[in-house]
């Protein structure tokens, strides 16, 4: 099949496009890079199964030839990117959105919306499944994101009941793995970068809050099952293993042997105390459930950063033969630390 991947220069849409190119599909990737990374997609730059479109899909979403499938990827997701891009964020999640709906309506063909965990804000129910509508703050610095993506189902949904498209919704749980932005201001990559570096771990606040951490490559096994079916959803993919980000960090020092110190830091406002996806739906309706461990997940994403070209391998060498060097401060902070006063 053909498949528009919006978002396809990104993490999980470059991953996607792999994933699809490798069974044989072909790919069209639409992508600004305003915040992806052309690196991401270099390496199928050469394969005739796949095609580039340089675009901003809140403007225009053209596609040559036909469209079979469509995946909406497309939207800042980091907090620190979409804090910065609030009124681009709105508008892909919004205007991007129907310009992707638009498309996968002309050429009938499936639809599959990335939403999120988000859309259940700083949830009241835990865990969460996809009957839950959410707690979420209209106009909190967040509300650019979570507003949009809940934008973004209800105007999918009304492209299925009004124009018979034939949508799916996900929600994606937070997803870390290979291709991550070093300095994408996520916990995964920070941690993992900062331990590499020698530097402090960043916990913001008392680092009890929790997360439930999807390895990258179950996730898009996830996107492509559903690509596949013609489930309606919403469905909740992530792997409900729930950790606070302080075990978090707590791993990511022992998976590097990093002697670096965990620095408190204030809580960003809003920022959800608790997520932990119910997959009973995923596995019902799509036969899916993740399969990589935070263990053998968090190792391979610290392989990768360790193997790229920016002196994190010399790093990693270091720790792990025991030479400091300097790259790792001499004084370990034990986990449970007094938060220092921020
Ligand atoms: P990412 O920032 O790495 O990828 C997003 C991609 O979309 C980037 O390549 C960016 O350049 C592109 N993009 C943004 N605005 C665009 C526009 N107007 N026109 C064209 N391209 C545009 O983020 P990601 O982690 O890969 O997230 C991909 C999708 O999955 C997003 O929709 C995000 O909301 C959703 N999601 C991700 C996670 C996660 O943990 N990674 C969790 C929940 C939801
Ligand atoms: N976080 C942290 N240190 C960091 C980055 C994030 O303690 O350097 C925390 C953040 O406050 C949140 C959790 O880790 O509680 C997950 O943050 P992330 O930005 O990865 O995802 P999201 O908040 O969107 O779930």
């Amino acid at each position: 099949m053909r498949v528009a991947v919006t978002g396809g220069g990104g993490f999980l849409g470059s991953h996607l496009c792999e994933a699809l190119l490798r069974r044989g599909d072909e790919v069209v990737c639409l992508d600004d890079f305003s915040t992806g990374d052309p690196a991401n997609i270099t390496p199928f730059l050469g394969n005739p199964a796949f095609t580039l479109v340089r675009t901003d899909v809140s403007r225009s979403v053209g596609v040559p030839g036909t469209v079979d499938a469509v995946a909406h990827l497309a939207s800042p997701a980091s907090p620190p990117d979409y804090l910065g891009r609030p009124l681009e964020t709105l508008a892909v999640g919004s205007r991007g959105t129907e310009n992707a709906l638009r498309l996968a309506t002309q050429h009938d063909a499936r639809f599959v919306l990335a939403s999120t965990s988000e859309v259940y804000g700083d949830p009241e129910v835990h865990p969460q499944d996809e009957t839950y509508w959410g707690h979420v703050n209209p106009i909190g610095p967040r509300s650019v994101y979570d507003e949009a993506k809940r934008f973004s189902e209800a105007i999918t949904q009304a492209y299925r009941t009004h124009c018979a498209t034939n949508t799916g919704i996900i929600r994606i749980f937070n997803t870390y793995g290979p291709r991550m932005r070093p300095h994408d201001g996520r916990v995964v990559s920070s941690f993992v970068v900062q331990a590499l570096a020698g530097e402090p771990l960043t916990v913001y606040g008392d680092g009890k809050q929790t997360r439930s951490f999807c390895y990258v490559d179950d996730l898009v096994r996830g996107i492509v099952a559903m690509l596949d079916h013609d489930e309606p959803g919403p469905v909740n993919l992530g792997n409900p293993v729930e950790l606070t980000v302080l075990e978090l960090a707590e791993r990511v020092l022992t998976l590097t042997g990093s002697r670096a110190e965990v620095q408190f830091h204030p809580l960003p406002v809003d920022d959800p105390t608790r997520r932990r996806p119910v997959i009973d739906r995923a596995f019902a309706r799509l036969g899916w459930i993740p399969e990589t461990g935070i263990e053998e997940g968090l190792r391979r994403t610290v392989d990768w950063f360790a193997a790229r070209p920016d002196g994190f391998t010399a790093a990693l060498a270091a720790i792990r033969g025991g030479q400091q060097d300097g790259v790792v401060p001499a004084r370990p902070r034990p986990l449970g630390a007094t938060p220092a006063a921020s």
